[in-house]
């Protein structure tokens, strides 16, 4: 078995130049494609303490992914939904969240202290549900950009004396591309001037229909301050969860998400995981991100020790080499060594993503991704000074479809462009059209590192033309 250093060093994650100078002190003169074979990259390996057991033609992120294998479907049990809330602002996902919290989590099981780790839970009738305790869908739409999925369900709040408003839409375009299913909150109805039917009859421009007028989207009328309305909420939210049929297999190593996550002073890193698959147990060896380490202790969402954490379960973890991000994808591993190494294979990884420009749509190479068959879907993103020129965008473009590429206005609104449109943009592999409006300093910042191109009109024609032209690779490239 033949290896090339090239391999040996993305497998191991460590720079070739390194092991080219390490197989010179072994008296061989290597350059970065030569084939070595697999005994001498075993010992330089092993002078890294790594142990080339696997073979050799998989990375370990490959080998990780092969235990990652799909449940037989006798193993599954339902497990309990993961909702989200978001909204506009001041329209009361802080309130709900903490009136759901302290009126159904009952006292001998809080013991006293109810601990903030990021997400809870409370028991409906015996059965449980989750809720992130980080509303938003800023949140939301930063933790599936680092490739987790974590919500089922997304209640979105919409205040009856306010009605929809900008972040409204944003939230309702966030959950449609992430294909969460909405449960709306019509909130504050104990205010004098609170109008549900107006709510409703706003959001059909939405397409949120209630199921009264013959749609399919569950509307709640509810009041965080006189909690009226707040247990139909929680039924919809099971009623809503029992038809996604959640399922999960709680007898295998565990697959989870990484919520929040610091270092503490004391404790070192911590981070809140929801277990997504599976059951983590204090022991288990653990990779996410860049991270590794071995569960030292769990806390649960009451500060209580727990030994292990099934699924829709979140628990604070120590135990961990480094503090991951949001986001990460968690892993338990059989293997002590499979997790530091991937681990560190992926930290070469990222070295190399980061010095080149990972490929995303772009209208300068729109006609050639075409071709290629990259894009089928133009995602774009529109934000104008004014609602009329955000429509009358959205119809020209999207009229711009053909047999080779459909155009899809997946956000429009009103207003700067902002770091979550962008993040909407990136992960939904979308380009964004500003028209009379500009990025700020945040967005252009995270275009720019996100690699999201973004164009900024004066003239509706001009960026027609420009989309058009991009379809039929006749754009001229600005440089
Ligand atoms: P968030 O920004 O969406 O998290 O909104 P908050 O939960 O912080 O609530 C904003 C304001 O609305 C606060 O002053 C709350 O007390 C108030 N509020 C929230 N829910 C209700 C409600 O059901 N009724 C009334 N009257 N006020 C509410």
């Amino acid at each position: 078995e033949m290896v090339s250093v090239k391999d040996l060093s993305e497998k191991i994650g460590k720079p070739a130049a390194e092991i080219i100078k390490k197989l010179f002190l072994l008296g061989i003169l290597a350059t970065i494609n030569q084939e070595i074979d697999f005994d001498t990259a075993a010992l330089v390996a092993s002078e890294y303490d790594i142990e080339l057991e696997h073979k050799m033609d998989k990375t370990f992120e490959e080998v990780l992914s092969d235990e990652d294998h799909e449940d037989d479907s006798k193993d599954l049990e339902n497990r309990p939904p993961v909702v989200t809330i978001m909204g506009h602002v001041d329209h009361g996902k802080t309130s709900l969240l903490d009136v759901i919290r302290s009126t159904h989590v009952t006292d001998q099981e809080s013991g006293g202290i109810t601990q903030h780790i990021g997400a809870y839970m409370v028991n409906v009738h015996g059965q449980a549900i989750t809720f992130l305790d980080t509303p938003g869908h800023e949140a939301f739409t930063a933790m599936r950009a680092r490739g987790a999925q974590v919500t089922d369900i997304a209640i979105l709040v919409v205040a009856a004396d306010d009605g929809v408003m900008p972040q409204t839409i944003e939230a309702i375009n966030h959950s449609k591309a992430a294909e969460v299913p909405i449960i709306v909150a019509i909130n504050k109805i104990d205010k004098p001037g609170a109008n549900p039917e107006k709510v409703m009859q706003e959001l059909t421009e939405y397409g949120l229909v209630c199921e009264d007028w013959g749609g399919d989207t569950v509307m709640v009328p509810v009041s965080a301050h006189t909690k009226e309305g707040l247990d139909k909420l929680l039924e919809m939210v099971l009623l809503v969860a029992e038809m996604q049929e959640l399922r999960a297999n709680a007898n295998r190593m565990a697959k989870g998400s990484i919520i929040e996550a610091k270092l503490d002073k004391g404790r070192g890193p911590v981070a809140t995981v929801l277990v997504q698959n599976g059951t983590l147990k204090v022991g288990d060896t653990i990779v996410a991100g860049t991270a590794y380490g071995r569960v030292r202790a769990m806390l649960n969402d009451k500060g209580r020790r727990v030994d292990e954490a099934g699924p829709s379960v979140p628990v604070e973890v120590l135990g961990f080499s480094e503090v991951p991000e949001a986001g990460d994808v968690l892993y338990a591993v059989e293997d002590d060594k499979l997790s530091r190494q991937v681990a560190e294979e992926r930290r070469n990884k990222q070295k190399i993503q980061q010095m080149k420009v990972m490929s995303k749509v772009s209208l300068d190479e729109l006609f050639s991704q075409i071709a290629q068959g990259q894009v089928k879907d133009l995602n774009i993103v529109v934000k104008a000074d004014v609602q009329g020129s955000v429509e009358a965008m959205r119809q020209s473009l999207e009229k711009l479809s053909n047999d080779e590429v459909r155009v899809r206005v997946i956000h429009g609104g009103v207003g700067a462009i902002a770091e979550t449109d962008v993040m909407l943009a990136s992960v939904s592999n979308a380009i964004i059209i500003g028209f009379h409006v500009r990025p700020d300093a945040k967005a252009r910042e995270a275009a720019e590192k996100e690699n999201v191109d973004l164009r900024l009109y004066r003239v509706i024609y001009e960026a027609i033309d420009d989309v058009e032209k991009a379809m039929k690779g006749m754009l001229e490239p600005v440089y």
